[in-house]
């Protein structure tokens, strides 16, 4: 069987007159890089769940992305990273909500899974368990970015919980992979810093299974980006794999009814990246744009931003 990966790096709106040429190139390089950091694992006869894991890490590692490295501000000036990472082959999962201080939480994420009986980790605990697990705490100088400072201190005047912006440019940023190895597995993973000046302790979809991030190989592997609140109420990434295991829809199917007709009637903005065991990946999104990129053994590498890009 064929490989195939796809990444996305948030949907939101994406004005291309908001866009220089170098700042589309550094997306569409950062993009290409994650893809290549998944799919150079495939080539060689890795499994999914390292490619989506490594594609995240790539990702985080970005400060152009809002998880990681570029995680946005809580309302009281912090960062607190929430991912979530699953493997369809053995049905098995592992996320972190809340987490302060660690680089990559999508490899904390992946610790929980496969070193601990639980699936979810929170705050504290899910900090401890890290350092437990050998991972540096950073300072948080290790996250500060001037841009992302600004847009705190514009959502802090207006008391408002906001996406990632900058000028017309309002994005969620959070990014994702999902996979298939040549044996057929799928596996998803997620990773976001949330909302700009989200109130502490609040968690988004993406750590929560089935909302944010969900794989099985019986169905389909989903991550998904947007608006947190909404995403969770439709548990998203689940109700996809329903539809294509209950109700025999194909992924395009079910991608398309629940991001562009059972979110938009609730108002929910965002979009998803999914894999199933024998289509190409399938990327929906019902905002005017979304970072994305997707590869399948033997073809061309694709990246987009906007709206009108195949
Ligand atoms: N879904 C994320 C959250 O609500 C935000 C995003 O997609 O950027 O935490």
């Amino acid at each position: 069987m064929k490989y195939s990966i796809a990444i996305h790096g948030g949907a939101g709106t994406i004005p291309r007159n908001s866009m220089s040429l170098e700042k589309e190139r550094s997306y569409r390089d950062a993009l290409e890089a994650a893809l290549y950091a998944g799919s150079s694992i495939l080539e060689k006869g890795g499994s999914a769940l390292d490619a989506v894991m490594h594609a995240v890490k790539s990702l985080e590692d970005c400060p152009l992305f809002n998880a990681g490295k570029g995680a946005v501000f809580t309302h009281e000036g912090n960062h607190e990273l929430d991912a979530a990472i699953m493997c369809g082959k053995r049905f098995m999962a592992g996320a972190v909500a809340s987490l302060e201080g660690i680089a990559n939480p999508v490899l904390v994420a992946r610790k929980v899974m496969d070193e601990s009986q639980h699936v979810l980790l929170a705050g504290r605990g899910a900090l401890d368990f890290a350092i437990e697990k050998g991972f540096k705490q950073e300072e948080p100088a290790y996250f500060y970015q001037e841009l992302r400072y600004r847009q705190w201190q514009e959502a802090l005047a207006s008391d408002k919980v906001v996406m990632d912006h900058q000028g017309d440019e309002k994005k969620f940023g959070t990014v994702g992979a999902v996979a298939r190895d040549r044996e057929g597995n799928l596996a998803a993973a997620t990773s976001t810093g949330g909302m700009t000046n989200k109130r502490y302790g609040r968690i988004g979809d993406s750590p929560l299974i089935g909302c944010g991030t969900y794989a099985n190989n019986a169905t389909c592997a989903v991550s998904a980006t947007g608006h947190g609140e909404y995403f969770i109420r439709s548990v998203v990434a689940y109700d996809i794999s329903c539809l294509m295991e209950y109700r025999g829809l194909s992924l395009q199917q079910a991608a398309e009814l629940v991001v562009k007709d059972k979110l938009v009637k609730h108002g929910g903005e965002g979009g998803i990246i999914a894999i199933g065991r024998d289509d190409l990946p399938v990327l929906v999104f019902n905002s005017e744009g979304m970072y994305r990129g997707c590869l399948t053994e033997g073809g061309a590498i694709g990246t987009g931003i906007y709206l009108d890009e195949a």
